[in-house]
């Protein structure tokens, strides 16, 4: 049985000891459903699949959602969990059995809540998106994800990391005629043509936004190339894949406009190919600023796409939060320093507590 009133390190070796790749995550929630029954009260507990969810119901002003995925990346040779001094080795110490450990240690000790509590163990988060639990319990319960704001346990270095930003894709193309390199005067070269958009890209100077307290730093870039007939043949086609990584106060079709303003004048086609929004911090909203406060206002940008967006497509402020290095997550040699999940039990407990 896990022990959640416990020391919540423990806890978290108990949690990497129960092996669970995604899609083989039935014992450890049947594990984390049988302890949330057993030693939380208060607490509303269904299941969903490999999913648990857990609510209070005692009619506060805010209500907080913390959430974390109960699966892994598959094991090498790192389970069980190894103590080493202030060290704890193996798969899922950091992304993220730490954080659903703090977040199941919390439960079942807070006495005086400020908030009502709302708890998503999910499963099948490290794998498509099509199969993640999250999007499904998004689409069957709902009910379950209503908050004043999310925390996502997921591995932040202690960090309140924010909204996200946007991404885009465009291919630009240029075309030319086609001749036998030999007589190349007839033709005209579409590659040759690429250099003006390849100048711009190069003298593009990318914006920095700071929007409630976070920084976000844009990027344009060419991440393909493509163009050549043969060896002998003038190329009438060429094109560059570009992609623009943007600060969420910018829409996709603002975005969109703003890359077709970069390349302004050029004799070239843009085709957006690909896209997916941003997500705005909200950290001015009350509930997520008295986060920030209780984390002493270290506050980062999030750079990636997590299922952080999720809550904020639903119009929740939604951040991640949780113990470990993200750069440990999914290796070998995955570990977190213990420190780090005594200090994010302290400071949910001093946030989440009157
Ligand atoms: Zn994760």
């Amino acid at each position: 049985m896990l022990d959640l009133r416990g020391d919540p390190i423990a806890l978290t070796a108990a949690l990497v000891d129960i092996a669970s790749e995604s899609r083989h995550e039935s014992r450890i929630a049947d594990e984390v459903e049988n302890a949330l029954r057993g030693q939380t009260s208060g607490f509303e507990v269904i299941r969903s699949g490999n999913a648990v969810l857990a609510r209070t119901n005692r009619g506060m002003p805010t209500r907080v959602l913390l959430a974390g995925h109960l699966d892994t990346v598959p094991a090498a040779d790192n389970v069980p969990s190894r103590r080493d001094g202030e060290i704890l080795h193996g798969c899922g110490t950091v992304d993220m059995k730490a954080g659903d450990a703090v977040f199941l240690h919390l439960a079942a000790s807070i006495c005086e809540p400020a908030h009502d509590l709302t708890l998503v163990f999910y499963d099948c988060e490290e794998i498509e998106a099509s199969a993640n639990g999250l999007g499904r319990i998004e689409r069957e319960l709902p009910d379950w994800l209503r908050a004043d704001v999310a925390v996502l346990g997921e591995p932040t270095d202690g960090f309140i990391e924010a909204g996200c930003q946007g991404t885009l894709r465009v291919v630009i193309r240029t075309s030319g005629t086609r001749a036998h390199s030999a007589r190349s005067w007839l033709g005209d070269n579409a590659i040759h043509k690429l250099a003006s958009v390849l100048d711009r890209l190069a003298g593009y100077q990318a914006r920095s936004v700071d929007i409630d307290g976070c920084g976000y730093r844009e990027g344009l870039s060419a991440v393909r190339i493509d163009g050549g007939v043969a060896g002998n043949v003038i190329p009438d086609a060429a094109s560059v894949t570009v992609n623009f990584r943007f600060a969420p106060d910018r829409s996709v079709e603002q975005a969109l406009t703003h890359v077709c303003e970069v390349f302004d004048g050029l004799d070239v086609t843009i085709e957006q190919t690909d896209s997916a929004a941003g997500a705005l911090p909200g950290l001015s909203q009350p509930a997520a600023a008295a986060l920030v406060e209780a984390a002493g206002g270290q506050v980062r940008a999030k750079y990636g796409w997590t299922d952080v967006s999720r809550f904020a497509a639903l119009g929740i402020p939604a951040v991640n939060y949780g113990p470990g290095d993200p750069n440990l997550a999914h290796r070998r040699d995955e570990r977190v320093h213990v420190g780090q999940i005594t200090a994010a039990v302290d400071m949910l407990h001093a946030y989440l507590s009157r």
